[in-house]
């Protein structure tokens, strides 16, 4: 993937630093999706597991900096053997979502999950990445048998009294249409969540999913003087932990030029958005956020 000159693209504002998150499982995942943007895999060390002891670190930073809530992310999180204690000391400062593919959920790691959540102030959100309506194309992103581990996975989640936000890719079939959306509701009442939570995520045409389907075009870049709304963009109002420094966003830690510091504070600068995945954030009104 080629980048141009960052002068000649728009740039953005970090309005305030409302949302920190962690690369907590480095790009290690238990799965190797064919649509993964990063290419985690059992094999992909490019970025290391974060430790307690660097999490902490961070944490006291940004409680100075006045964060408002906390994500984590890989790789798979629940790899790394210190995240119920991360996940106790974030509780303590604010908000914590965890993104996971929901395979190492087993009814121990939910209870503690649970206790965790009832012991704070704040709210503990574990989302659940799937790929569609049952397991035929999910298996064939994820591997064989994954749509139904992470449907037990959720459903423990929900018999421990945790309700889990459902993380769909566009590559769930209709998924975009209310009806495909109701249709995915009315599966997981099915498994017995009455209040079924669900988010749809845009696909970023790198990584693996390059080599899946496609690349980004040439054409896919932001033009210079394109007006971007900083509130619509999560660079604007976040940035990402990794075991290399701080990142502009969880979508470019592959990019060495999107490392920002080493610390948060070097990062509360504005960005340029030179990256082909700057054009689908900006066209499709993509975030990370739940
Ligand atoms: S998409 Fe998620 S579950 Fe799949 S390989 Fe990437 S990090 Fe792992
Ligand atoms: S990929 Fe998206 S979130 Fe990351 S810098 Fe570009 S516009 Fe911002």
């Amino acid at each position: 993937m080629t980048e141009s000159q960052p002068e000649s693209f728009p740039s953005v504002p970090l309005l305030a630093l409302d949302t920190l998150w962690f690369q907590v499982a480095g790009t290690v995942c238990n799965l190797r999706c064919t649509h993964c943007f990063i290419a985690c895999s059992p094999h992909n060390h490019s970025h290391a597991m974060l430790t307690l002891e660097t999490v902490r670190r961070y944490l006291k930073e940004a409680e100075e900096l006045g964060v408002r809530e906390y994500y984590f992310t890989g790789g798979e999180p629940f790899m790394n053997r210190e995240m119920l204690p991360i996940l106790e000391e974030t509780l303590q400062l604010g908000p914590a979502t965890v993104l996971t593919n929901g395979l190492l959920l087993d009814p121990r790691r939910c209870a503690k999950l649970k206790a965790l959540e009832r012991s704070s102030e704040y709210s503990l959100d574990v989302r659940i990445s799937v790929d569609g309506w049952g397991p035929g194309d999910h298996d064939r992103i994820r591997g064989m048998g994954t749509f139904n581990r992470a449907m037990m996975g959720v459903r423990r989640l929900w018999e421990a009294g945790l309700n889990p936000v459902l993380t769909v890719t566009e590559l769930a079939e209709g998924v975009a249409s209310p009806s495909g959306r109701e249709r995915f509701m009315e599966q997981l009442r099915c498994v017995g969540i009455s209040k079924p939570r669900l988010k749809v995520l845009s696909l970023f045409r790198m990584g693996a999913e390059e080599r899946r389907e496609r690349g980004y075009q040439p054409w896919e870049r932001l033009e210079p003087g394109t007006t971007v709304d900083p509130e619509k963009l999560q660079c604007g109002s976040g940035r990402m932990v990794t075991s290399q420094g701080v990142y502009v966003c969880p979508i470019l830690i592959d990019f060495p030029t999107a490392r920002m510091g080493q610390t948060l504070r070097e990062t509360l600068r504005p960005f340029q958005l030179a990256y082909p995945a700057c054009y689908t954030c900006h066209v499709l009104g993509v975030t990370c956020r739940t």
